[in-house]
């Protein structure tokens, strides 16, 4: 009844298809029985060995300790243990990585950290490993029956792992697709939106003081329509941007200090100074938060109109992936202004400015519409050339050094400079981590800056 077809599973599940099934086809079937019977007589002690050890993680207690869950999991737990060693046959494959595909999936949607799950299994194994060897099987035979429990827990790990990163992928895509969807909303008109209704707090709560009597309770921040969308959707708007650390415990201040003492009525005017000044930290705040937002808001760094470095990680992964399929390599180059700090020194903030804004230009127009242009920090730029090889790295960089080096820069009235960069290259030599690439280029480039700048380095 309902047999599975091969393609209901994954193809990276045929290898574990192959050794569950040479797992269970090499061990004698009396000593299967006689696991699968210390299993379901020892569930229930194993079930409580399981939640005493992990209860004793803050973490994991956090999550377990819930009375319903707890009945709930344990009931499943031991279902789970007599399904992956049951008394009447060896478990079919197919059933077992179902089985453990579901539970990964659950995990990854109730958000169980994977290092749990992995002590879980560890307690359990070590657990059946006790219970076996307090019985009278020979040693040949105890080996035998400790390993084959061994490799079906590991197994089934493997399996339910898969399934909890690929459900943990798709709540990561969705909690960006959702992020997206907020800063699609009309950031500007949101921040304003917001400072209203943070003023309009600050008034209600001042009227209150005003006129207060004994009675009178002043509503928290953290309760006002401001602190309710503080704390609930902007989260998910700035992502867990440092600002929003910092609103969250100023609104706490307020709460949990200085609204107490304005209704106890000592040093209301030095209270109300603190408020005032909390307040204004807020607003500052809110405004850097946005701020944030938009310029993320395409993906690009606002003054150089460059990509946003958070976007490397994926896009060099994906290529890594590219180059590797195909073996095409690919190759990065590490940009750094020569003594920009001078330039800021005689032309000012606005000078440099100018200069970043502009040098980032040539680099664009020297690359290929194909090439991703990062700012990768102040004044450095990183290029990644998609498709190339030293030869083609070493032109283009030379090509953005000359285009820099013959630029005037037009910095205020009837004043140019010129300014020269040095180039770190490095081309993909097939190591899976992008920043070893990026390191290799780095190098490159403070061994051009050591030669003398305003040159190229391969590195
Ligand atoms: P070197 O030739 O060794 O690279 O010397 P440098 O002066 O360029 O040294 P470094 O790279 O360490 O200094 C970079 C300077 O760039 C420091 C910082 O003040 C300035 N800077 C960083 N970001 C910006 C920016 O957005 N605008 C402006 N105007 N200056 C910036
Ligand atoms: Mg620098
Ligand atoms: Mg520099």
């Amino acid at each position: 009844m309902n047999a599975p077809l091969a393609s209901d599973l994954p193809d990276e599940a045929a290898a574990s298809r192959w050794e569950w099934e040479s797992l269970n086809g090499s061990i004698p079937e009396e000593l299967r029985r006689h696991i699968a019977e210390i299993v379901a007589r020892e569930a229930g002690m194993l079930t409580a060995l399981f939640y005493d050890t992990l209860l004793k993680d803050p973490e994991a207690a956090a999550m377990l300790s819930h009375e319903l869950v707890s009945h709930r999991l344990s009931r499943s737990l031991q279902r789970w243990l007599v399904d992956l060693f049951p008394p009447d046959a060896a478990p079919e494959f197919a059933d077992a990585a179902r089985l453990q595909r579901r539970v990964g999936e659950v995990h990854a949607r109730i958000r169980v950290p994977l290092h749990l799950v992995t002590r879980g299994a560890r307690v359990l194994k070590g657990g059946i490993a006790r219970c076996l060897s307090q019985t009278s099987l020979p040693r040949d035979a105890l080996v035998e029956t400790l390993s084959y429990v061994s490799h079906i827990l590991d197994l089934a790990m493997e399996l339910m792992a898969t399934a909890f990163i690929q459900g943990t992928e798709r709540a990561t895509r969705n909690e960006e697709a959702y992020r997206l969807f907020s800063l699609g909303q009309d950031a500007s008109l949101e921040r304003e939106a917001q400072r209203a209704a943070l003023l309009e707090w600050l008034q209600s709560l001042l009227f209150a003081v005003a006129g207060r009597n004994e009675a009178t309770r002043l509503q928290p921040i953290g309760r006002s329509e401001f602190g309710l969308w503080m704390q609930h959707r902007a989260s998910v708007m700035f992502g867990g941007i440092p600002a929003l650390q910092r609103i969250i415990q100023l609104m706490r201040e307020i709460d949990e200090e200085i609204l107490p003492g304005i209704e106890r009525g000592n040093g209301i005017g030095a209270a109300l100074q603190r408020l005032q000044a909390h307040a204004n930290d807020i607003k500052f705040l809110i405004g850097d938060a946005f701020q944030a937002v938009i310029g993320l808001e395409n993906g690009r760094d606002a003054l150089t109109r460059t990509l946003n470095r958070r976007f490397m990680p994926s896009i060099f992964a994906r290529e890594i992936a590219l180059a590797t399929q195909s073996g095409r390599g690919f190759a990065a180059l590490m940009i750094d202004f020569d003594h920009f700090k001078s330039i800021n020194d005689t032309f000012g903030h606005s000078g440099g400015d100018v200069v970043l804004s502009r040098g980032a230009e040539l680099i664009m127009d020297a690359v290929r519409l194909s090439d991703f242009v990062f700012r990768y920090g102040g004044e450095e730029f990183l290029v990644l050339l998609v498709e190339a090889d030293a030869n083609l790295a070493m032109r283009t960089a030379e090509r953005i050094r000359t285009a820099v080096e013959a630029c005037h820069f037009s910095v205020g009235e009837e004043r140019s400079l010129r300014v020269t960069t040095s180039i770190g290259v490095a081309v993909f030599d097939g190591h899976p981590d992008y920043t070893h690439l990026m390191e290799r280029a780095d190098k490159a480039l403070y061994a051009a800056k050591k030669a003398g700048r305003n040159r190229t380095i391969l590195g």
